[in-house]
């Protein structure tokens, strides 16, 4: 194969993604427009949307492929059976591709989907054509390979992808006296669906967005995208901390996905629940803003003035940072030896230190307020001539 002629196509994969597509946009709107759906209709097509959605956000990939919680064996088997109704193939098929992506992000030859290849490559090309001949690469995936849900559904992959998108669609869709009705929309209309949104995290989040974690790859934190994902849009920082059972680390930020999981871990379904330290997010985000703002002073010598300034505000607020952290970390240690060896005379030294934390934190609070006024003085003031 010389180097511009493409691989050839995977035609099952473009039989199944072109007439599930075709007829999402021809043959469901005419069946909608002419018969009409009713809300019985939507609501099975809701309630798929949503299993084979969860699946692949919560199941593949932060159970998965980045072992972010561990999950008890009923969740691993619902996540399973509908992750196989998204269509995107099985979970060690999945895993692997995307821990590749993860190892070696943006890279054109390595990961699977990268984004240094365009939108359309990224979003859908990549599955269309076989690309990756004979380099299909499972050493990434040891630990999967011996979960005995994740080999079942790898060998029954196609009878499980076939029940959740054509059994109970028209089952349901029978026993309810609409069978192509809710074929249409439950079975075809929501795999198209489930399945560009999936797509639009290879694509769109490291193309639109903003990188507040890292500009070492290309992947975009987007609070749009997350509405439509599943909360998957806080892609920054999932490249940055890819083990954070969370995408969307801020309590307002829109990460059901990161909810959902929470949920089942008050109810013992899961548990084991990793989380990025805080100390190494906020060193995350002050460093991507420190460089950023040393490409300005690079490119517009005129600020020079104000490198003294941006360089004590940086350091300040690093050493606040540290300092609120290990307050912080003595002060719960403490809390915890009170707690279990019900200490009395720990108390007054617990209230101390608890007073130390607080003072700590509002000197960090105060020392990033600083360092972000001068950040954005740097990078918005304009260089004189
Ligand atoms: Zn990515
Ligand atoms: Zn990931």
């Amino acid at each position: 194969m010389t180097k511009t002629q493409k691989p050839p196509f995977i035609w099952t994969n473009v039989l199944v993604l072109g007439i599930t597509f075709l007829m999402a946009i021809t043959v469901v709107p005419l069946y909608g427009i002419r018969t009409g759906f009713d809300a019985f209709e939507w609501t099975v097509f809701g309630v798929l949307l949503m299993c084979t959605g969860y699946a692949i956000t919560m199941g593949y990939h932060r159970l998965w492929s980045h072992r972010a919680f561990k999950a008890h064996w009923s969740i691993r088997v619902v996540c399973a059976f509908f992750g196989a109704g998204a269509l995107q193939n099985s979970i060690l098929n999945w895993s692997a591709d995307h821990r590749n992506h993860h190892k070696s992000v943006d890279n054109p030859d390595v990961d699977p989907y990268a984004a240094t290849r365009g939108f359309w490559y990224s979003h859908i090309g990549w599955i269309l054509r076989d690309y990756r001949s004979g380099r299909h690469s499972f050493i990434q995936i040891k630990d999967l390979e011996r979960d005995p849900v994740c080999q079942f559904q790898h060998r029954h992959y196609l009878a499980l992808a076939i029940t959740v998108n054509l059994v109970i669609p028209l089952a349901l869709g029978w026993w309810h006296g609409k069978l192509w009705g809710t074929f249409l929309l439950a079975g075809i209309f929501r795999i198209v669906v489930n399945h560009h949104l999936t797509f639009f995290i290879n694509s769109l989040a490291h193309i639109w967005g903003r990188r507040p974690y890292s500009t070492k790859n290309s992947s975009r934190d987007n609070p749009l995208l997350a509405i439509f994902t599943y909360g998957e849009g806080y892609h920054n920082y999932h490249h940055s901390f890819q083990y954070d059972y969370r995408n969307g680390i801020k309590w307002y930020h829109f990460d059901p996905s990161k909810w959902m999981i929470r949920a089942l871990s008050w109810v013992g379904l899961v548990n084991g629940l990793r989380t990025a330290p805080r100390l190494a997010i906020h060193k995350a985000k002050l460093e991507t803003q420190r460089e950023r703002a040393l490409n300005r002073l690079e490119a517009n010598p005129a600020l020079e003035p104000l490198r003294q300034r941006m360089d004590e505000a940086y350091q300040n607020a690093l050493t606040a940072l540290e300092a609120w952290n290990s307050s912080r970390q003595e002060w719960l240690e403490q809390k915890h030896v009170a707690l279990t060896e019900k200490r009395e005379s720990l108390n007054l030294e617990l209230a101390r230190m608890k007073t130390r934390y607080r003072q700590m934190k509002s000197d960090w609070a105060l020392q990033l307020k600083q360092w972000q006024q001068v950040h954005r003085k740097l990078m918005h003031s304009m260089p004189s001539a």
